[in-house]
């Protein structure tokens, strides 16, 4: 036999022998042996895996397709953290089926709009989603204490003042507990959190106003880092080395700002290199930094914008790119970096409260005047038979406030 047909035999019965294989996985009966997309709330961590999923990476104001800043990384050890929290992030946060009092913990890159944007609503909404732990923030002092995450914090609470009142007496209120965390802006890889094998630091960003910082989170050997908004700077360029996963912000380029969202030409420019990291300072960064994996974000990311922005990125940087949308998601470990899109079910119910509830604080009870009390249509006829079913059913004594 030649060379040639014993290399073609012994090919063919690969072949076969492949062909087999794979038609012993499928089924016209079976679910498909693999899917390429993620369901949200049907995969394990494995123990030395990192998930990580964009839940908003867009511009500051959200549209249905991008919300604005919020990545949330889990991990294999059980933890999960948010790095910011911007304008329409909750819905897609809700969206992954997590049990709010897994999700109590939030690092603020700096106090823009659209990176902290929807902490108010994660924060009281999530009380009526059985959040019963209580929130910790972390986030970065400013030039003076005025500008910084406590006071910012502090006036939120202040100002949800009426909100808060509604809900102490009436539901058992321990997730609407703040603990709120303010670390000095100017740490240069400083350690802000330590705990269960996680250490995360923050270095400074340049954007906006002092007070902007990016993160960087390691655990087992996997480190993620996450620019918040910054343009290019040395800390980042120096402390994101070695990264498994890298996001920085690649916003819009200054000619497609001023076509597509109709900045002038001067705040093009000033927005969009100044302010901001255009495609080619982002690859530029990532070329210095070489990641195992560089995600930009932060822009409008269409079918006819995604080539142009890849393009410009390009001209500085040929490693490992994703360019980021909302619900993109990553399978993280030292073999293997998995990107793939999550199939989002829209009828979101939420997960159970993973502590016993208690009856609510009734000493909490802010009562109506007697004015708004005199409106009241209380129906007992009809709201009785209520309290009876669910007094009846779960052994409860409890009573209407509006009697008659
Ligand atoms: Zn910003
Ligand atoms: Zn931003």
């Amino acid at each position: 036999m030649t060379r040639t047909a014993t290399a073609f035999l012994v090919g063919f019965a690969a072949c076969g022998f492949l062909l087999a294989t794979v038609a012993a996985k499928w089924s016209p009966t079976k679910p498909a042996p693999t899917l390429d997309v993620y369901y949200p709330g049907s995969e394990s961590i494995a123990s030395d895996e990192m998930r990580v999923v964009a839940l908003g990476t867009g511009m500051p104001s959200p549209r249905p397709k991008q919300a604005a800043a919020c990545w949330l990384v889990e991990l294999g050890n059980g933890d999960k953290f948010l790095f910011d929290l911007g304008a329409g992030c909750h819905e897609r946060l809700a969206a992954q089926k997590i049990p709010y009092d897994y999700i109590d913990k939030v690092f603020i890159g700096h106090l823009h709009v659209d990176h902290m944007g929807d902490l108010p609503s994660f924060w009281l909404g999530g009380t009526t989603m059985n959040r019963l732990t209580p929130l910790r923030v972390w986030g970065p002092s400013g030039h003076a204490p005025e500008y910084g995450t406590a006071h910012a914090l502090d006036l939120m609470q202040q100002m949800y003042i009426w909100d808060i009142g509604t809900r102490g007496g009436v539901i058992d209120f321990r997730g609407g507990e703040l603990e709120v965390t303010e670390f000095p802006f100017d740490g240069v890889n400083a350690v802000i959190y330590e705990e269960n094998g996680v250490v995360i630091r923050s270095i400074p960003a340049v954007h906006g106003l002092d007070g902007a910082v990016s993160f960087i989170l390691e655990w087992k050997g996997l480190k993620f880092v996450y620019g918040s908004d910054t343009i290019p700077n040395k800390w980042y360029v120096e402390h994101a080395k070695g990264a498994d996963f890298a996001v920085h912000e690649c916003f819009l380029p200054p000619p497609l700002l001023v076509t597509k969202q109709g900045f002038a030409p001067q705040e093009a420019l000033m927005v969009g290199t100044q302010g901001h990291t255009s495609p080619e300072q982002f690859g530029k960064v990532m070329s210095l930094v070489k990641p195992r994996l560089a995600v930009g974000y932060h822009f409008f990311n269409d079918f006819d914008i995604e080539p142009e922005v890849r393009r410009r990125a390009r001209k500085t940087y040929d490693g490992p790119l994703d360019l980021a949308t909302d619900y993109m998601v990553w399978n993280v470990t030292k073999k293997e970096i998995r990107t793939r899109m999550s199939a989002i079910d829209e009828d979101i119910w939420p997960g159970p409260a993973l502590k016993k509830k208690n009856p609510p604080d009734t000493s909490k009870v802010i009562p109506f005047s007697d004015f708004t009390k005199s409106g009241v249509l209380a129906f007992p006829e009809v709201v009785q038979p209520l309290f009876d079913e669910i007094n009846e059913k779960y052994g409860t004594d409890i009573k209407p406030i509006f009697a008659e």
